[in-house]
């Protein structure tokens, strides 16, 4: 029998709409193993004082290594672990993982090591899960002050319903931690309603940083972007920094914080910690 050319199109349709159903029933089922057998780790990379070159901060990011040792970038699982509601487990793992380095990092160096630590909170955790109990509770469970913690949060995060979010964001600042606007100019941000949110930080995303050099216009952008975060008076902290170059102008122009291949990768803990006894002493 031969289908028409519309029933084809529909079947095939349905076929590819099925495997990616299965790809992502599959790519579940394996995450929620992967948290079972702590195939989850945290990477640090280090948020330099362009001015100075020393390490601020460092942001934690998780990676996935699978059995097979073939490591999952978050890209790839973290829109799954949203739609799923793993997102929530993960946030606060990634939480209590990177507050619980950090007190190494001080027991390590025989007091504060002198660096804050950033988390990333996904948008769909922050709706999902109850964040402020979680913040306190992982602070005080490692022995930190608030001010050691920075959420870093996306643009999408905070569109959606202001008001609660508004409301969160001074709860989440309440445990003492400091907030960034992760990915900064990729989103909808309306500059009034940015300006009623206690944001302490901007984070300029990495595709107006990277290559600037070769493009006015992301000069431009990230300009008004230093501009905009002087008059708001927040920080400002420039992603995706991959050379010297690019480093020395955001300096020049204001831009205070930077983070990067240029200065160094996402790395495992203890890599982590000796780049920052290098760097800072
Ligand atoms: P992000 O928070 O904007 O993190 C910065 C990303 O840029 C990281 O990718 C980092 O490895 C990468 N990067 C850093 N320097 C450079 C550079 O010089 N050049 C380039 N091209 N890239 C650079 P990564 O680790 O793959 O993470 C991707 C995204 O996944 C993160 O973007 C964040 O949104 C999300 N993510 C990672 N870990 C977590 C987590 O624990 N929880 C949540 N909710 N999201 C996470
Ligand atoms: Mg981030
Ligand atoms: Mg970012
Ligand atoms: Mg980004």
């Amino acid at each position: 029998v031969r289908k028409s050319k519309e029933t084809g199109k529909a079947e095939a349709y349905e076929t590819r709409a099925l495997d990616r159903a299965r790809a992502q029933f599959a790519m579940e089922t394996a995450l929620r193993r992967a948290i079972d057998a702590e195939q989850l780790t945290l990477h640090y990379q280090p948020v330099c004082d362009l001015a100075t070159g020393k390490i601020v901060a460092f942001e934690a990011l998780a990676r996935w290594t699978t059995e097979d040792g073939k490591i999952i970038s978050p890209a790839d699982f973290i829109s799954v672990a949203e739609e799923t509601g793993l997102i929530v487990p993960i946030g606060r793992w990634a939480i209590d993982g990177a507050l619980r380095t950090l007190a190494e990092w001080d027991a390590l160096a025989g007091g504060s090591c002198d660096v804050q630590m950033a988390v990333n909170i996904s948008p769909i955790q922050l709706q999902r899960d109850h964040l402020p109990p979680v913040v306190e509770a992982a602070l005080a469970r490692h022995g930190l002050a608030g001010g050691r913690l920075k959420l870093e949060l996306t643009e999408s995060a905070l569109i959606a319903d202001p008001d609660r979010n508004a409301a969160m964001l001074r709860a989440l600042k309440d445990t003492g931690a400091s907030i960034a606007m992760d990915d900064f100019g990729t989103g909808y941000s309306n500059l009034a309603y940015l300006q009623r949110l206690p944001i302490d930080i901007l984070k300029i995303d990495r595709s107006f940083v990277t290559d600037m050099m070769a493009d006015r216009d992301k000069i431009a952008i990230v300009r008004a972007i230093l501009s905009l975060a002087a008059t708001l008076n927040m920080d400002t902290i420039a992603e995706g920094i991959e050379s010297r170059d690019v480093s020395q102008t955001l300096a020049a122009l204001g831009c205070t914080f930077g983070q990067g291949y240029a200065f160094s990768p996402p790395l495992p803990a203890d890599d982590a910690y000796q780049l920052l006894l290098r760097c800072n002493s």
